[in-house]
């Protein structure tokens, strides 16, 4: 499931192509998708962020599309020039397609999703705020220092790190690859119950999520089972730790548990 790293690539990349461009026709071909979304047209494209792992795109018309693309959601977007040569590749990717937005310019915007657990939901402001209200703060973010993680911890000291880490009420973005990456990186085992924390050890843990999560950005996110953003695909997968892995980076064998139903490779020797 694509994560913040990845979530964010796909909001700068569907910038660049359909940010400020009038939609003129929507095709709803799947339930996943809010119908009434077709009636809308035409609507300009005002803006495009990313909140969590959600993308939220803002219409002219006072109202948002908010998409989650768990699984295997994917949009692809193909100018004038390239719907009039690609018709191939779009039969390809057709028995998937959920939705078209047709642009003014002959531009194609489409969302599939193969295994259909994403959505696109048409939200008005309240109905938006609601949903985003529910979200922990953004790792990101100026807001969110040191101090008010140690505060946030402090309110869930029975909780498993991992657990809590991947919680979206929690703290917003991270899932099951950079949860793990992140506690090797601090050196803490993703069995520890919050409260058991040290200073040093929240320090090291609040630093990591941070530059990971940037760093991760920088390489267009990782490239796991179905994630591609827009343009293809990231490569932070290739610089992942114990996602996917054998073995640490200093060498000893990763051991493997389940954590929340969700597989975890940690370290033993480097996690404490
Ligand atoms: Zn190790």
């Amino acid at each position: 499931m694509p994560e913040l790293p990845e979530v964010e690539t796909i909001v700068e990349q569907l910038k660049k192509r359909i940010l400020g461009k009038n939609v003129v026709k929507v095709e709803v071909l799947d339930s996943i998708v809010d119908k009434p979304i077709s009636k809308l047209t035409p609507f300009r494209i005002k803006n495009i962020y990313r909140r969590a792992k959600t993308l939220v795109f803002e219409l002219d018309n006072g109202r948002y599309l908010f998409v989650h693309l768990r699984m295997t959601g994917h949009f692809h977007y193909l100018t004038a020039q390239q719907v009039a040569s690609d018709k191939e590749k779009l039969v390809k990717v057709h028995r998937f397609l959920a939705a078209k937005f047709y642009f003014e310019d002959d531009g194609l915007l489409t969302y599939n999703d193969i295994r259909r657990f994403g959505f696109v939901k048409l939200f008005d402001k309240k109905q938006l705020e609601k949903e985003l209200a529910k979200l922990g703060p953004e790792p990101l973010s100026e807001e969110f220092t040191l101090k008010m993680f140690i505060e946030m911890l402090s309110k869930k000291k029975n909780s498993v790190i991992k657990t809590l880490l991947m919680d979206q009420h929690f703290l917003a973005g991270l899932g099951n690859i950079y949860a793990q990456e992140v506690l090797y990186l601090a050196g803490i085992m993703p069995l520890r119950r919050t409260g058991t924390l040290s200073l040093e050890e929240i320090k090291e843990l609040h630093r990591h999520i941070k530059e990971l999560l940037e760093l991760a950005i920088k390489h267009k996110g990782s490239t796991v089972d179905n994630y591609a953003h827009v343009d293809g695909s990231g490569n932070f997968q290739n610089y992942l730790v114990v996602y996917g892995r054998d073995k640490c980076p200093k060498g000893h064998v990763l051991k493997k548990i389940e954590i929340g139903g969700r597989g975890t490779s940690y370290c033993s020797e480097c996690q404490k």
